[in-house]
């Protein structure tokens, strides 16, 4: 693969180490166990969905306060910053987790696409926005992300994809047949520095 010349980064899981307990939101807010959050509270009435989203909002913050980041993270964000590779956050996380989550550790990103800016991953439509945002085509930016909804929702929109995830899933198809599958951000500094990782 080329370098690619713009990045987007899925959040929970991908740039931090993975924290949201989906199965604990899951029970808390009184829905099936094994559907994705947002889709199953689609059905729901308002009042539900009102006090879903307070739980949501709290397992969230909660999070980001205590993140650790992933593998790599901060070497990876370093170079790209070094070479002028913008970048972006695209995540179904809240916007305020994403700010917190910046402050925190003083990244910089070019752009930010939560679940309060419109349709979630793995709609393309956050992707594109993205996209058009850091000024590059689609197919020379990379999206990253740890599920298959990152990779699906960034293949919509045209973009090449990697899935950090390991060990990788057993059916890559299913997954969006993401263009790399990496065990930790650590290996995608190639693609930008030009050498083996380190470790
Ligand atoms: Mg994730």
């Amino acid at each position: 693969m080329t370098a690619p010349r713009a990045v987007i980064f899925d959040l929970d899981g991908t740039l931090t180490e993975p924290l949201l307990d989906f199965d604990e939101m899951r029970r808390e807010i009184g829905i099936a166990p094994g559907l994705p959050i947002l889709e199953a509270l689609e059905g729901k009435d308002e009042a539900f969905r009102a006090r879903a989203e307070v739980i949501l909002r709290r397992h969230e913050l909660d999070a980001i306060a205590a993140a650790t980041l992933a593998e790599g993270c901060r070497e990876l964000l370093a170079l790209l910053a070094a070479q002028r590779i913008p970048t972006a956050i695209l995540t179904r996380n809240v916007r305020d987790a994403v700010d917190a989550f910046v402050a925190r550790f003083g990244f910089r990103f070019e752009a930010v696409y939560t679940r309060d800016d419109g349709p979630a991953k793995p709609s393309p439509h956050g992707a594109r926005v993205l996209c058009e945002a850091l000024g590059f085509p689609a197919a020379e930016t990379l999206a990253v992300g740890d599920y298959k909804f990152d990779v699906i929702a960034a293949r919509g929109a045209g973009c090449r994809t990697a899935l950090v995830r390991h060990p990788p899933p057993d059916d890559l198809v299913d997954w969006g047949s993401p263009d790399l599958v990496v065990p930790s951000l650590w290996h995608l500094l190639p693609l930008w520095s030009g050498q083996a990782p380190e470790r």
